[in-house]
């Protein structure tokens, strides 16, 4: 697990509302549903630390964590980020309209933004959405990691084709990472890997 308590801070709906920006930060995003809350409270190693969503979109925040850090005041080691989750059919015009100016915002402007994972689901490999949210990230500047979600739901064989399927969206991205990330937050798979790769990106 990280090595300092991991903290709920805040729930942003707008940027004026975010932290100072003297913190690293790791942000995660993803389709609605992809397995962000649950790969979120699998690394942090809590229960319901970043909530399973009950409503699609409903939650049009950035929801703050703090890790590590706290004792006599001090500062975190550095912060993860949960970005709130897109490609809901049923999204009314100005909810994704919202959603596009806080994301955009954030990742224009956030000085201490590290690096994002990009979650993406096993079963269904990159939507065209997902692509479209490469290309935001692309435009920003930051560089990512695509994360495959709930790989304990396919077979191997299966598996292998979405990652390389994956992989090939990957490199027509300036940002994302060439290697892929296979993850179970059901099963713990590949969830060490990750948190050592989210240390490494706070760090680095
Ligand atoms: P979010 O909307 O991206 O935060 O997604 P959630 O974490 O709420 O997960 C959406 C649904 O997928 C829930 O029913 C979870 O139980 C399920 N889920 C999430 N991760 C996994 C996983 O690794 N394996 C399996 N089998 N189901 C998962």
């Amino acid at each position: 697990l990280f090595s300092g308590p991991v903290t709920f801070v805040l729930s942003a709906p707008e940027l004026k509302f975010l932290p100072d920006p003297t913190v690293p930060e790791i942000a995660f995003a993803g389709r609605s549903n992809v397995g962000k809350s649950s790969l979120l409270n699998a690394l942090t190693g809590r229960k319901s630390i970043a909530r399973t969503s009950v409503t699609p979109g409903r939650t049009q925040e950035l929801n703050y964590f703090d890790v590590g850090g706290g004792e006599d005041g001090s500062p975190p080691e550095f912060r993860l980020v949960d970005m709130p989750g897109y490609g809901f059919a049923k999204a009314p015009p100005a909810v994704v309209k919202k959603w596009r100016h806080l994301v955009n915002d954030y990742l224009r402007g956030r000085q201490v933004l590290k690096r994002c994972l990009l979650l993406i689901d096993a079963r269904h490999g990159p939507k065209p959405v997902d692509a479209e949210m490469m290309e935001m990230m692309d435009i920003a500047g930051i560089s990512y990691c695509v994360v495959l979600t709930k790989a304990d739901k396919i077979k191997a064989s299966e598996l292998a084709r979405i990652v390389a399927m994956t992989e090939a969206e990957a490199r027509k991205h300036a940002g994302a990472f060439p290697e892929i990330a296979i993850t179970s937050s059901e099963k713990g798979m590949g969830i060490d890997e990750l948190r050592g790769f989210v240390l490494k990106s706070a760090e680095g």
